[in-house]
Parts: structure tokens; C-alpha cells; sequence
């Protein structure tokens, strides 16, 4: 198989916006491929919550963009069992909380954030084709600005009541209604931003999940991929 990859490894780019199962999906197509997984959303979460924890007010970009570079963010790339670390310290439970989710894209508009996640996550894409047979990566700006010539671009898209539903299932105690408010919130912010804004290419495929099943989804971008190296062999 390893023959079919072009020199950095397979790269499969998931855009789409929040609670449209690009998490569920990439892990289980990373899985089903043997490939790495990125969640670039859980690495601005990080960032977020490192400005939170250090008092520094996200509503000043100029303010959070003079702090960019002191968090240092360890990502675990293994499908099975991603990682996130700040400084040290495991967030992966806390950077899913109320408080992270609504700072969020405000931390994730400042330009210089962005540039730093930007060759963060290049680095991780970089070494996972060099180490393993490539990387699936999903966020926000994957298929226009991360990986914009990976030769598998997906743009995910659900109901915003699937959307709603999803995300609410996924936190404990929570009600679908303030779920649907805060997604969409969050929603015309990363479409709205200057910098890198969520946004659906003419090259990416697009796949409305809302009457898919989570197999019927991994399933069809697995194909795609397959396809892909069909179309594209040794590099
Ligand atoms: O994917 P998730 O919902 O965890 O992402 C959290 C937030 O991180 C998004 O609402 C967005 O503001 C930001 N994000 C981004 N670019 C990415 C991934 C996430 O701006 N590639």
C-alpha cells in the first residue's frame, strides 16, 4: 500500500462546521486506513483555554496575539486514543466545556493564532507521512489554507437540528436549545472572520450526513480515498 503514497504520506482534509461528525468520521476513517488523526479544533480549544487560565481577556486580539507563542501544546495523534496537553497539563476534558466553547472562535479569529496553529499543524501533518501512511486532519480551514492540495478534501455538512442534537448528546447535561444557539453563534463567527473563515471549496466533496449512518459516512470517504490513490500512484 505504502507504494501508492506520494512522499509525505496520505493526507485526507474534513472541513465542516460544528457538530457535522467530522470527529466521529476522521477518527474512523483514520482508523479503517491505519492512518494518523488530527483534531486541529481541540488545539485552538487549548489555546483558549491557556488564555483563560492565564487571565489574558480574548476579546483584545492584541492582548491574546502578545502571548502566542508561551503555550506549549502536545498533540496525540493516535485515532484510538487522541491526546491534548497544555504546559504539561491533560485539557482534554476541560477544553470541551462551556467556558472554552464560547471563547473559542473569538482566540481563533487573532491572526497570529492562526499562524501559529498553522505551522503547528503542518509539522504534525509532516511527521505523520514521513512516520505512518499519512493523516486524517479536520477544523475549520484544512481543505482552503492546512492542506489545501491533499488529494482527499471532504466538506461535511447536517441539519442544524442533527447538528444540535449531536453536539448536545455529546455533553453531559445539556439542552439542545442553548446547544443550537451557542453552534450557530459560533457558526457565523468562523464564517464571518477575517482570517482563514470556515468555507466550502468547489474541490472538496461535499456529504450531508444527516440521514447517514456514522459507517455510511467513514465508508464513503474511505472510497474516496481509495480513489484517490488509484488516480494518483507513487510520487
Ligand atoms: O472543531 P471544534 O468545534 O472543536 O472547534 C472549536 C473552534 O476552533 C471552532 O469553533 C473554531 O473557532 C476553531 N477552529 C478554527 N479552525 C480550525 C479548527 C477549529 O478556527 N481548523
Amino acid at each position: 500500500m505504502g507504494e501508492h503514497h506520494r512522499d509525505g504520506g496520505l493526507v485526507i482534509a474534513i472541513d465542516g462546521p460544528s457538530g457535522s461528525g467530522k470527529s466521529s468520521t476522521s477518527r474512523g476513517v483514520a482508523n479503517a486506513r491505519g492512518l494518523r488523526y488530527l483534531d486541529t479544533g481541540a488545539m485552538y480549544r487549548a489555546m483558549t483555554w491557556w488564555m483563560l487560565r492565564h487571565d489574558v481577556d480574548t476579546g483584545d486580539p492584541v492582548a491574546v496575539a502578545k502571548h502566542v507563542p508561551e503555550p506549549v501544546i502536545t498533540v496525540g495523534t493516535d485515532p484510538s486514543a487522541p491526546s491534548i496537553e497544555v504546559d504539561g497539563v491533560d485539557v482534554s476534558t476541560e477544553i470541551r466545556g462551556e467556558e472554552v466553547t464560547g471563547h473559542v472562535s473569538a482566540v481563533s479569529a487573532v491572526p497570529e493564532i492562526r499562524a501559529r496553529m498553522l505551522a503547528d499543524q503542518r509539522a504534525i501533518i509532516t511527521l505523520a507521512g514521513r512516520e505512518t501512511g499519512g493523516i486524517v486532519v479536520e477544523g475549520r480551514d484544512i481543505t482552503t489554507v492546512v492542506a489545501p492540495d491533499a488529494p482527499v478534501k471532504v466538506f461535511l455538512t447536517a441539519s442544524q437540528e442533527a447538528r444540535a442534537n449531536r453536539r448536545s448528546a455529546e455533553v453531559e447535561g445539556s439542552d439542545v436549545s442553548a446547544t443550537l444557539e451557542s453552534l450557530t453563534r459560533r457558526d457565523t463567527l468562523d464564517s464571518s472572520r477575517a482570517t482563514s473563515p470556515l468555507r466550502q471549496t468547489k474541490d472538496a466533496v461535499e456529504l450531508d450526513t444527516t440521514g447517514l449512518t456514522l459507517p455510511e459516512v467513514i465508508d464513503h470517504i474511505v472510497r474516496l480515498a481509495e480513489q484517490a490513490e488509484q488516480s494518483s500512484p507513487t510520487g
